[in-house]
């Protein structure tokens, strides 16, 4: 009896031993930005695989690596051939700007060169400067037929630097799951994707949201599962002139860094790709336009803004799972209040 207990003990250690989670990690810097994969199960050849694929998309999709698919469409006049995937990518951010009135644009190559917020020495361009590229950064002059690019304009530039990171993340997440892995964190930046479970719980992941007036801290967190968050803030790419802001993310109506009520907007889908453009065209929009594409339906998204007047909007799905964190400060020591749009 003694020796069966024995052995029963032993192979219920052996058992414990094989279901126990290992999470492996990778780290890297690709697409302007850290990222980090963290993933139970996965081995060092899966995330070298997709290392790899991430590195690919990098090329493919920018508009400066001079190899890649877009740098080829943006330098020729009347554009050309490209893969189904980047035709797909295009075609998705064509619906999305066209979804959002144009407040995310795929476009917007030109405006964003003539900004150059990442030089070194970046300057603010004259009137006339942007008022001349605008008019080489109509959505409308790109269209898809098949996998073939036309440019209407030979002027516009694609640049996907406001979507390709989501849907990058939800291709490791598509090729992590293919190599069988169940519960996994995903961070590009600004957009994150998790899978699954954390380590050792059962309830999802714990998302921290930045607090774009003080990003020591969190405005509160939110515990998501197999979706997709995305932020995009003022706080995160700019540059000062005379006291004054411009950040990376302009307003395809005027040319300028856009300037709606919002700091920072973060979007929740379960859509990697639409995740990432929104959040960038819910900044341009402002909380009216926002919440009216909201209730439309005719995206499906759910958006925590924190609006420059020091409150914080939350889209009523989002409302019960939503923890704000009440120490989370404004201006003048003053803190940021919390407000469900119901
Ligand atoms: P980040 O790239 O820092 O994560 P976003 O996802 O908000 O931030 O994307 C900002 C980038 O998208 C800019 O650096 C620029 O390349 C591009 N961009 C800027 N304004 C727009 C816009 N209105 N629509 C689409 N892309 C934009
Ligand atoms: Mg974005």
């Amino acid at each position: 009896m003694k020796k069966t207990l024995l052995l029963f003990a032993a192979l219920l250690a052996l058992l414990c031993t094989s279901c126990e989670k290992v999470y492996t990690s990778e780290s890297f810097f690709a697409m302007d930005t850290y990222i980090s994969i963290k993933a139970d199960g996965a081995d060092s050849a899966l995330l070298e695989k997709i290392k790899n694929e991430v590195y690919a998309d990098e090329i493919g999709f920018s508009r400066t690596f001079s190899t890649g698919e877009i740098y080829a469409v943006n330098s020729t006049p009347h554009g050309g051939k490209v893969s189904e995937e980047t035709a797909e990518l295009l075609s998705r951010s064509l619906e999305i700007s066209s979804a959002t009135g144009g407040a995310f644009s795929p476009t917007m190559g030109t405006l964003v060169d003539l900004w150059d917020i990442k030089n070194e020495n970046p300057r603010v361009p004259d009137e006339s400067e942007i008022s001349n590229v605008l008019a080489d950064c109509n959505a409308s002059d790109i269209e898809l037929s098949g996998n073939t690019v036309i440019k209407k304009n030979p002027d516009t530039k694609i640049d996907l630097g406001g979507i390709a990171k989501g849907y990058s993340a939800g291709k490791c997440i598509e090729l992590l799951k293919e190599g069988g892995v169940e519960n996994a964190l995903i961070s590009f930046g600004g957009s994150i994707a998790c899978l699954g479970n954390a380590e050792g719980r059962a309830d999802g992941w714990n998302i921290g949201i930045k607090n774009p007036y003080n990003t020591d801290e969190i405005i509160g967190s939110v515990r998501i599962s197999d979706c997709y968050l995305s932020v995009s803030g003022a706080y995160e790419r700019y540059f000062e002139v005379d006291s004054k802001r411009y950040h990376h993310i302009i307003d395809p109506k005027t040319g300028y860094p856009a300037s709606s009520d919002i700091e920072s907007s973060a979007v929740i889908s379960t859509d990697g790709t639409l995740t990432d453009a929104l959040s960038t065209a819910l900044f341009v929009l402002g909380k009216e336009k926002a919440l009216e594409l909201y209730r439309s339906g005719a995206l499906d998204f759910e958006a925590v803004l924190v609006l420059n007047d020091g409150s914080i909007c939350v889209t009523d799905g989002l409302a019960d799972i939503f923890d704000f964190n009440t120490d989370a400060s404004y201006k003048d020591g003053n803190k940021l209040v919390y407000n469900s749009t119901k």
